[in-house]
């Protein structure tokens, strides 16, 4: 039996599956939307689960989660098996408001030095953001990293001086400079440093190819290799780097595809 949250994915969404096999198994893996998945097991309610997620560009149609399972070795030792089971991609509901923000110059168009430290920054984010650690850090439901009011949300088209920029890849929540900045989760700190864009700059690694990202911090509260546990306070908010203001922009990232922050604190996790 297959059973996954939330009831309806979208594209942009973090997902749970949830599989509960009519007979033991050794390992349970799969496949989904390219991704491979690897399945941890719950031996109270013998249920294994992943956490997954649909990238913001997964057209909305249907996709199969592919599963292999091994059998506990004794009369067939060894035996895979495979089922598959189909689940419908919606389209995501992202605002398509035109917020025009007003940015320095050297964020849109930066001389050649300034060129230099972004493709430093690009390069650093490269051998940093999709790495799956596989053992799992993170438990249960996430705590959010700031109790404040959401000032953008996930998806959004953005506008900076009058250029179309990306969708917003993260959340951003109104907390004024100096505000503590909690870790979403258990986890390892991967990055703490300053950024071109992203200014003060931590990463946490959860496992299972789940990260957090914060930006734009005026202090680090961690050093980079710190483990750090769920609501530990990683750093203060502030306005480093390509921002228009204090606020904190958080940001999930699975296997290398960027989630929404809010969909993912609103699963219901062990
Ligand atoms: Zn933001």
């Amino acid at each position: 039996m297959v059973r996954a949250q939330p009831v309806r994915f979208v594209n942009g969404g973090p997902v749970w599956f949830q599989v509960k096999p009519l007979q033991r198994l050794e390992s349970l893996s799969g496949t989904w939307l390219g991704h491979d998945i690897s399945f941890s097991f719950d031996a109270k309610s013998k249920t294994w689960f992943a956490l997954a997620g649909v990238s913001l560009e997964t057209a909305p149609g249907t996709y199969a989660l592919e599963l292999t399972g091994e059998t506990v070795a004794g009369k067939v030792s060894g035996e895979k098996l495979s089922f598959s089971r189909k689940f419908t991609v919606a389209r995501g509901k992202y605002p398509k408001i035109e917020v025009k923000l007003s940015v320095e110059g050297k964020f849109t168009e930066p001389n050649p030095e300034q060129q230099k430290q972004i493709e430093e920054g690009q390069q650093v984010k490269k051998d940093y953001l999709n790495r799956v650690t596989l053992e799992r850090e993170w438990s249960g439901t996430g705590t959010a990293p700031a109790d404040a009011a959401i000032s953008a949300v996930f998806g959004s088209q953005r506008i900076f001086n009058g250029k179309t920029s990306s969708p917003h890849l993260g959340l951003d929540l109104r907390v004024s400079s100096g505000t503590p900045v909690a870790a979403m989760n258990d986890g390892t700190v991967v990055l703490a440093r300053p950024m071109y864009f992203e200014g003060n700059f931590v990463v946490l690694d959860h496992g299972e190819g789940l990260l957090t990202l914060y930006l734009h911090l005026s202090e680090f509260k961690v050093k980079e290799g710190d483990q750090v546990k769920r609501g530990q306070v990683i750093g203060l908010s502030g306005g480093t780097g390509r921002a228009t203001g204090p606020h904190l922009h958080v940001a999930v990232r699975w296997q290398g595809t960027y989630l929404d922050p809010a969909s993912l604190l609103r699963l219901r996790l062990p």
